[in-house]
């Protein structure tokens, strides 16, 4: 099931539906506690799609992607590389993302990304399943010019605009089985397996929830695979994921 966040054109209500073939049928209620279908179904054309959740947090994983299957190492590091963006640099299908103005490019890194659907804490790989909503799409675009000599990212992964997520959630994606696209202007820049993570959506998960309380509505950015790049003032991006969708945005100059 493919889930929505919407707007009717020219309105300010945020609504939410499930995609059909004949377009997006509304619901009423809460996606991950209950919900019931409406008669009432948009043409895509008449609405526009935003991130198909608010989240609670926002969480990215670094480094995630060898280039091919023999490079997976055998060891795993003990701590992997986590960090957070913040719930204001989301942003949905069709938005622009802004480049800040002390630079010119900015890079794109198309994800897939986790959507928690309930409570969890010390999960064991086993049990991350259960606590999966479903997924979407991410772009992590970042600004390397702002990471701290230090190691910290956290100022490159935060501005504005710099999280577009969407286009839907998809609750019956084989997450074992799809591959990260990226194209830039029409382009294909990256094409990578999820088999190709070094540490597995489910590991990932597993760990985290080791650490904080994991909450319905909080996202997971599994990581980028080879191939990303920097996009300036012009372009167009679009993060594909087969099942999920495309996720297109433009670039612009602050
Ligand atoms: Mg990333």
């Amino acid at each position: 099931m493919k889930f929505a966040r919407f707007k009717k054109q020219k309105e300010t209500s945020v609504l939410y539906g499930i995609a059909t073939d004949s377009g997006i049928q509304q619901i009423e209620g809460d996606i991950f506690t209950g919900w019931n279908l409406t008669e009432k179904i948009y043409n895509v054309s008449d609405i526009q799609l935003l991130a198909p959740l608010t989240p609670k947090h926002v969480i990215g994983i670094g480094a995630n992607y060898v280039a091919e299957t023999n490079d997976l190492p055998s060891e795993l590091p003990d701590i992997p590389v986590f960090f957070y963006k913040p719930i204001s640099s989301v942003i949905g299908n069709g938005k622009a993302i802004v480049i800040p103005r002390e630079v010119e490019e900015v890079k794109f890194e198309s994800e897939l990304a986790v959507v928690i659907g309930q409570r969890a804490s010390n999960l064991s790989e086993e049990e991350v399943t259960e606590s999966i909503f479903g997924y979407t799409i991410a772009n992590d675009v970042t600004a390397p010019q702002y990471f701290h000599e230090d190691g910290h990212w956290m100022v490159g992964k935060s501005f504005d605009t710099f999280t577009p997520l969407g286009p839907y959630i998809e609750t019956e994606l084989d997450p074992d089985k799809v591959n990260v696209e990226a194209y830039l202007n029409g382009n294909k820049k990256q094409d990578s397996s999820t088999a190709l993570m070094i540490f597995s959506m489910r590991k990932m998960i597993a760990y985290l929830s080791s650490v904080m309380t994991l909450e319905a509505g909080d996202i997971i950015l599994t990581g980028s695979p080879l191939g990303a790049e920097m996009m300036k003032d012009g372009d167009e991006i679009n993060c594909k994921i087969a099942g999920i969708g495309e996720l297109r945005n433009s670039i612009k100059q602050s």
